[in-house]
C-alpha cells in the first residue's frame, strides 16, 4: 500500500499521543528528539522488516533494540507462544518452563549456577545490586561514564569529564544520597578504576559493566580491560557485574562473557532472553544468589516474574540460538560485510566505524572511540541528516548516535548492500 501523505498517520497518531503519554511515547528515545521528524508508529514486523500505520515497510536496524536475532515473528517463537496462551496467561504459581529456562541458562552460560527471572533489563540490574550490597555488606558501585544500565536510581548517575568520586544524579527525582553510593570511573581506563578502589577502601560492593559497551554507540573493550577488572574485584572483596542486557546470547551463546573469556561472579540479561517478551534475568555464583529471598535476606519479587508466555518465547529462542551454532556465524557475518563496508564508505569522510559481530556504530567523528568523552566528539547533527536520508531510503536505524545497529539471522547480503549503497548515497550528497 503506498500511503496518501508521508507518515499521515503517524503524525495523527502522534500528536493524540503526545497529549496522553509525556512525550508521546513509553520510552524516551523513541520520540526522534535527538534526530527531530514525527516518530514512526509501527504495525508489524516479520523477518528483518518493519511495517508502519501509512503502510510503509522499513529494514530494520533496530530489531526491538536487540531481541530479535532470530528476525520479528519468527514461526517458532511465534507458535510457542500462541500454545502458551491456550493454557493461560498468568498464574502467580511456579512453572515448569521455569525450570526449563533456568536450565537453559544454567547450562548456557558456565558463570551462572542460579538464575532468577524478572520481567526487564532494569529489574535485572536492580536486583544484582541489591544482591552484590547484600552479599558484601558494602554499599558502593563503581559504573562507567556511558554505560546504561537501565533507569534504576542508582546507575542514573551523570558522566562527568574524568573519574567521579561522587555521584552526580542524571535524572531529576534521584535523590542526592542514593547516586553518592555511585561511583563513576572511565571506560578503558583501569587507572580511572584502580584510584576508585584506593579511595574507598573495603566499601565497594560490586564494578558492573557493559562487557562490550553498546548504549555510547559501541565502544570496545580494550584487550586485557575486562580480565584487569576481573583482577582488581578479585583482590578488593568487590563483585563482578557483567550487564549481558545487549550482549546476552549475541555476542555468543555464551555472551561477552564467552567471547572474551572473563567470568563476571554476577551476569544481567534482558532482551534475547525474552524473544521479544517483556523479560529480564540475574544469575551467578551460587554463594551470592543463595542471599536471594526467600533462602537468604535480599528481597526480590514479582508478580509476573517468569511468566510462562513470555517463558515460552525465551526458551524458544535461547533454544533456537543453542541448537544452530551456524546463526552466529551468520549474523557475524553480515556484522562483518555492513561494518567493514561502512568503514570503507564513511572513513574517508570525516567518521569512525566501531563493531564486533552483529553490533556496531558509525560514529560521526574521525576520532577513535574507546570512552564516553570520545564518543561524544561525534557531530550529532550530522547523524541526524545521515538518519533521516537513511530513513527516507526505508532504512530504519535508531533515532540516535549513541545506539548501535542490530543485525538479526533474517537479515540477507543483498539487505546490507542496499544499506551500503544507501550510506554511500548520503556521503555523496553530503559531499555536493
Ligand atoms: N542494561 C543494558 C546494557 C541495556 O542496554 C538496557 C536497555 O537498553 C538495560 C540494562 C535496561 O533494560 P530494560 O530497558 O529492559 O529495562
Amino acid at each position: 500500500m503506498t500511503p496518501k501523505t508521508r507518515h499521515e498517520r503517524s503524525r495523527e497518531l502522534f500528536a493524540q499521543a503526545k497529549l496522553m503519554i509525556p512525550g508521546g511515547v513509553n520510552s524516551p528515545v523513541r520520540a526522534f528528539q535527538s534526530v527531530g521528524g514525527t516518530p514512526r508508529f509501527m504495525q508489524k514486523a516479520n523477518g528483518a522488516h518493519i511495517t508502519d500505520v501509512d503502510g510503509r515497510t522499513y529494514l530494520d536496524y533496530v530489531c526491538s533494540w536487540g531481541p530479535m536475532i532470530l528476525g520479528h515473528n519468527h514461526p517458532a517463537v511465534k507458535a510457542a507462544v500462541l500454545q502458551a496462551v491456550e493454557n493461560g496467561l498468568s498464574f502467580g504459581a511456579a512453572t515448569e518452563a521455569e525450570v526449563t529456562m533456568a536450565r537453559l541458562v544454567c547450562d548456557l552460560v558456565p558463570s551462572i549456577d542460579m538464575v532468577r527471572m524478572v520481567n526487564s533489563g532494569t529489574e535485572a540490574v536492580m536486583s544484582a545490586i541489591r544482591a552484590a550490597r547484600g552479599y558484601t555488606g558494602r554499599s558502593k558501585i563503581i559504573k562507567f561514564e556511558g554505560c546504561y544500565h537501565g533507569h534504576f536510581d542508582a546507575l542514573l548517575v551523570k558522566a562527568g569529564s574524568g573519574v567521579m568520586t561522587a555521584g552526580v544524579p542524571d535524572s531529576a527525582g534521584v535523590p542526592k544520597g542514593t547516586a553518592e553510593d555511585t561511583l563513576t570511573a572511565v571506560y578503558n581506563d583501569i587507572d580511572s578504576v584502580e584510584k576508585l578502589f584506593d579511595e574507598n577502601p573495603k566499601e565497594v560492593a560490586a564494578i558492573i559493566i557493559e562487557p562490550l559497551a553498546a548504549n555510547m554507540g559501541v565502544v570496545l573493550p580494550q584487550e586485557g580491560f575486562l580480565k584487569k577488572l576481573r583482577a582488581l574485584c578479585s583482590a578488593n572483596g568487590a563483585l563482578l557485574i557483567f550487564d549481558e542486557v545487549i550482549t546476552g546470547f549475541r555476542l555468543s551463546l555464551t555472551g561477552a562473557q564467552g567471547y572474551y573469556g572473563v567470568k563476571p561472579d554476577l551476569t544481567t540479561f534482558g532482551k534475547i532472553i525474552g524473544g521479544g517478551m517483556p523479560v529480564g534475568a540475574y544469575g551467578g555464583r551460587r554463594d551470592v544468589m543463595s542471599t536471594i529471598a526467600p533462602v537468604g535476606g535480599v528481597y526480590q519479587a514479582g508478580t509476573l516474574s517468569g511468566n510462562p508466555v513470555a517463558m515460552a518465547a525465551g526458551i524458544t529462542q535461547l533454544k533456537i540460538l543453542r541448537d544452530n551454532p551456524e546463526i552466529y556465524e551468520r549474523v557475524n557475518r553480515l556484522g562483518e560485510r555492513l561494518y567493514t563496508g561502512l568503514a570503507g564508505i564513511a572513513e574517508k569522510h570525516g567518521c569512525t566505524v566501531n563493531h564486533t559481530g552483529s553490533l556496531g556504530c558509525l560514529f560521526f567523528t574521525n576520532r577513535p572511540v574507546t570512552d564516553y568523552a570520545t564518543a561524544k566528539a561525534s557531530d550529532t547533527v550530522r547523524f541526524s541528516h545521515y538518519f533521516k536520508k537513511m530513513l527516507g531510503d526505508g532504512v530504519y536505524l535508531a533515532p540516535s548516535q549513541f545506539e548501535a545497529m542490530f543485525l538479526s539471522a533474517a537479515h540477507t547480503e543483498a539487505d546490507v548492500d542496499f544499506t551500503l549503497n544507501c550510506a554511500e548515497d548520503y556521503f555523496r550528497r553530503e559531499d555536493d
